[in-house]
């Protein structure tokens, strides 16, 4: 799994590890398995287990065990080799569960995406559930819209969503390029559908979000999926918070990038609006996602301007992006809306200006401006070309007096709502998404097998 899914998953673990002292052990490829020791220090804390895995078997590049680092287009083919992990992860379970030291209960969490792994601990009597890292407003969309392919079946621009009410409605131009090619029998739809079909059949979900955020979000996740839905989130590091001020921070997540044309649309707008800026940057999508940066994608001298007048800092593919976040300068952040970041801006009390890329960034987008009101969205999509002049527009406005001083406003409040779901104590005081893991403990590890 990419960034976007392992970060939460690790706060999870040490969620849980937390709560109730449960022995955690976390399940995945050798090169994930070796990331995941060198970037979490806490992992000391859990048993991780590598399962074999060869990506070349598979027609992947060698070393490919996270959609970080390969072409979107290949991603499929990444879902499906997962496939293969199967009987190794069975071998484990049933060694844990015979072990001389083994567990009085097992519960096995698994990605939406890995759901096949809730039918292996579903054969072993252990208990299961599944985990969205996205929303619940986001994860209805996107299962919904996978599931049963609306757009495929009207010719109209707008269309209505199953599992949403009839005033929701969908543009054909808000959906990602995969799922407005699908028809069903796209090699997308052969392996999405039967993760979604599996994981709608797990004995409950968890979903990183807190009900009195996406109250509406949650409530259609539960009315969609008729699971077991529990809002533990949100999962992030808990630093201290500063009121945000002057910065821009731009970035689109782990795995995504911009066309070379807008990328230098967006060096203008941004140096033509006078805004300091922190950028995350990476080649542009036409070159080689991995390889080196090179400043003829920007506009000449962009970057030793930037630095002379201390106004502008590119930082060439990964920054300490909660940290950025946290600083008590950062203003805005404009981002491509993957959930992780937009739950971080969010509580961090930073507005965003939207720029989905890609899966259910799009539907992010749309609930974060219009069901909470913290983001303008500026661009859509990886095709498009938005001047200079919209993107110096766009970050006036949110970096602003009127509009951004009332954006700035609703963010703190939806980082309150956020801090409210997560706050210890004991029955009514305990919030909403403590109260759901310890519920959904007080399930999981209820029964010996079933
Ligand atoms: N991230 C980071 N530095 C970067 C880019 C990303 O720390 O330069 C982290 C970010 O804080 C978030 C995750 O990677 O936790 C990205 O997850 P998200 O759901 O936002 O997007 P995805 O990468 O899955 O598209």
């Amino acid at each position: 799994m990419a960034q976007g899914h392992i970060i939460p998953f690790m706060e999870l673990a040490k969620l849980i590890h937390h709560r109730r002292r449960c022995t955690v052990t976390i399940v995945s490829t050798p090169a994930n398995v070796r990331a995941l020791v060198s970037s979490f220090p806490s992992t000391t804390t859990f048993r991780l287990v590598p399962l074999p895995f060869d990506p070349t078997h598979h027609y992947l590049p060698s070393a490919s065990e996270s959609s970080d680092t390969l072409p979107t287009h290949l991603f499929v083919r990444l879902l499906h080799a997962s496939l293969s992990l199967r009987p190794a992860f069975s071998a484990l379970l049933s060694d844990i569960l015979s072990s001389s030291a083994a567990p009085s209960r097992l519960c096995v969490i698994a990605d939406v995406f890995t759901s096949w792994a809730t039918e292996v601990a579903e054969a072993l009597g252990a208990h299961h559930a599944v985990f969205t890292t996205c929303g619940g407003y986001g994860t209805t969309a996107f299962f919904s819209l996978w599931q049963h392919l609306p757009h495929a079946r009207t010719d109209a621009e707008e269309f209505s969503v199953p599992g949403f009410p009839d005033s929701f409605r969908l543009r054909r131009s808000q959906l990602s390029s995969y799922i407005r090619a699908a028809d069903g029998a796209d090699e997308w739809s052969a392996d999405l559908r039967p993760a979604i079909a599996t994981s709608l059949r797990s004995k409950s979900m968890l979903c990183n979000s807190a009900e009195e955020v996406e109250t509406t979000g949650i409530r259609l996740l539960r009315n969609y999926t008729g699971l077991c839905v529990y809002a533990v989130g949100p999962l992030l590091e808990w630093l201290d918070i500063h009121p945000p001020n002057s910065v821009l921070y731009i970035s689109f997540g782990s795995q995504n990038t911009i066309s070379a044309q807008q990328m230098m649309e967006l060096a203008k707008g941004i140096e033509a609006s006078g805004k300091a800026f922190i950028w995350v940057i990476r080649p542009p999508v036409e070159f080689d996602i991995g390889g080196e940066f090179q400043n003829e994608w920007l506009p000449e001298g962009f970057e030793e301007r930037a630095r002379q007048h201390a106004r502008g800092v590119l930082v060439r593919d990964w920054a300490p992006q909660l940290e950025i976040l946290s600083h008590a300068s950062t203003g805005a952040f404009l981002s491509h809306c993957g959930w992780n970041s937009a739950l971080e801006s969010l509580s961090r009390g930073v507005p965003l200006i939207g720029w989905p890329l890609a899966s259910e960034q799009f539907y992010n987008s749309v609930m974060l401006e219009e069901e909470l009101g913290v983001c303008v969205e500026v661009a859509r999509g990886k095709e498009v070309v938005v001047p200079g002049e919209e993107v110096e527009r766009v970050v006036r406005e949110v970096m602003g007096e009127e509009r951004g001083v009332g954006m700035r406003r609703r963010a703190v409040e939806v980082r309150g709502l956020l801090e409210e779901a997560m706050r210890e104590g004991d029955g009514e005081a305990k919030g909403s998404s403590l109260r759901a893991i310890d519920e959904f403990l007080e399930v999981a590890l209820s029964g010996k097998y079933e």
